[in-house]
């Protein structure tokens, strides 16, 4: 696929510092506000382009879109005019900032207003999301954890090499990056031979995830085809599945997660377009027994996205946890499209879904703590000496991930969340 702003060899006369995130062959979308309404903005270098402004100023005449579209608190109405209208719009804002192009490059008092310090602005939840799912994807993981809960010779349950399983979460309680919550409270029973407790959470984890954000799907009864997928995905983002161990243990049979995991989850406030991520396209694993038909895809459909984790105690620096891939992943995001809607189930526009925790082989890959302390068995040393088995009240969890070849790399921007004591 030739997308004309994935060209590596474009330089934006924005100056972009070696190593950014955001350079001119990413511009992924968010919402901003900076003393004023929340907007639609691009992410470039250090700075925002200011999506409404831009348009007032007559730069974005010629698309599908509205002053509506971009004077908007979430991107849900630009999604809504499509695919080919989001890339379009790429492809023209890559042209405003490319060095070639002198249009807004010239206009020094156009720039003052469309451009804005990222470090001045606040970020918002980019989204209006009607419905979340989440999957468990990543065969590493399925696998951690059916050892930690069963046994190593029947880790995976006989229906994950056939389905992509998945349950539906919690939409109303997904924050944006920098949003700080409390340490959730429930019931649980640490004690097996003894009747349940209530109180906070002693075994609060993260799942490093990664979440897609969907175009408007198909009506109800109808289905969207590993082949159609990707005409459905406008992007991708960094996704923090918080769990909560104990209250999960204890509640989760036979339905599945609940208030274990439904008191927060925290997203990235940047959306990387699908379109974007086009160049780092790998093969996935082969999937043997092989599946279904309605799940069999063509081409590679997996992502190489470089993933870490740190964990920053208060008052001093972060501890890098855990490096993983979003490779990693059994099935891709074209297959649990394809399953989550062939049973009819209509897709909506700004719907999220994630991946399921993304484990890789190696033990410094694994996705969670209840993986990396292997159920509490081990501990991690913070740079402060501190001991990690799990989560600590006033720890905050940073997440980060990049695609990257020797000419370009697509970042993903910083997803950062501190954990404040119970209520
Ligand atoms: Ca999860």
């Amino acid at each position: 696929m030739n997308i004309k702003a994935n060209d590596p060899n474009l330089k934006s006369w924005v100056s972009i510092p070696e190593n950014s995130d955001f350079p001119i062959q990413n511009l992924p979308f968010g919402i901003f506000s900076n003393g004023n309404s929340p907007r639609v903005g691009v992410a470039i270098g250090e700075e925002i382009l200011d999506l409404k402004v831009l348009f007032e100023l007559g730069f974005l005449e010629n698309t599908a879109f509205e002053i509506t579209d971009f004077d908007a608190a979430v991107l849900n109405p630009m999604l809504l005019k499509g695919k080919q209208a989001t890339r379009n719009l790429r492809n023209r804002l890559s042209d405003l900032l490319n060095k070639e192009n002198i249009e807004l490059q010239n206009n020094s008092e156009a720039i003052a207003q469309v451009l804005v310090k990222a470090k001045d602005v606040k970020m918002h939840l980019p989204l209006y999301i009607g419905d979340y799912t989440d999957f468990y994807s990543s065969e590493q993981h399925a696998y951690n954890v059916g050892c930690l809960f069963r046994d190593p010779n029947n880790a995976l349950l006989p229906n994950w090499k056939h389905i992509p399983v998945g349950y539906h979460g919690r939409s109303s309680s997904i924050v944006v990056s920098g949003e700080d919550f409390h340490r959730p409270k429930g019931q649980k029973r640490p004690n097996p031979e003894e009747p349940p407790v209530f109180g906070t959470s002693n075994l609060l984890d993260f799942e490093l995830e990664m979440g897609f954000v969907t175009y408007q799907g198909k009506p109800l009864g109808d289905s969207i085809s590993t082949e159609e997928a990707d005409d459905y995905i406008f992007g991708m983002c960094l996704f923090n599945d918080w769990s909560a161990r104990d209250i999960q243990g204890w509640e989760y049979v036979p339905l599945g997660p609940f208030l274990g995991k439904n008191f927060a989850s925290h997203m990235g406030a940047w959306i990387v377009t699908l379109d974007a991520l086009e160049p780092f396209r790998v093969a996935g694993p082969v999937q043997e027994p092989k599946v279904l038909p309605y799940l069999e895809y063509k081409g590679d459909k997996h992502l190489s996205i470089d993933l870490e984790v740190a964990i920053k105690p208060e008052g001093t620096t972060e501890k890098v946890v855990s490096n993983s891939n979003y490779k990693y992943m059994y099935w891709n995001m074209n297959q649990q499209l394809a399953h989550h809607s062939i049973n009819g189930c209509n897709i909506n526009c700004g719907d999220m879904m994630a991946s399921g925790t993304i484990s890789g082989p190696e033990e410094h890959e694994y996705g969670s703590m209840l993986e990396i302390s292997w159920k509490g068995s081990k501990s991690v040393t913070m740079n402060d000496g501190t001991e990690r088995k799990f989560i600590k009240d006033n720890d905050t969890v940073i997440m980060r991930g990049f695609a990257k070849n020797d000419k370009v790399r697509i970042g993903f921007g910083e997803l950062a969340a501190k954990v404040l004591p119970a209520k």
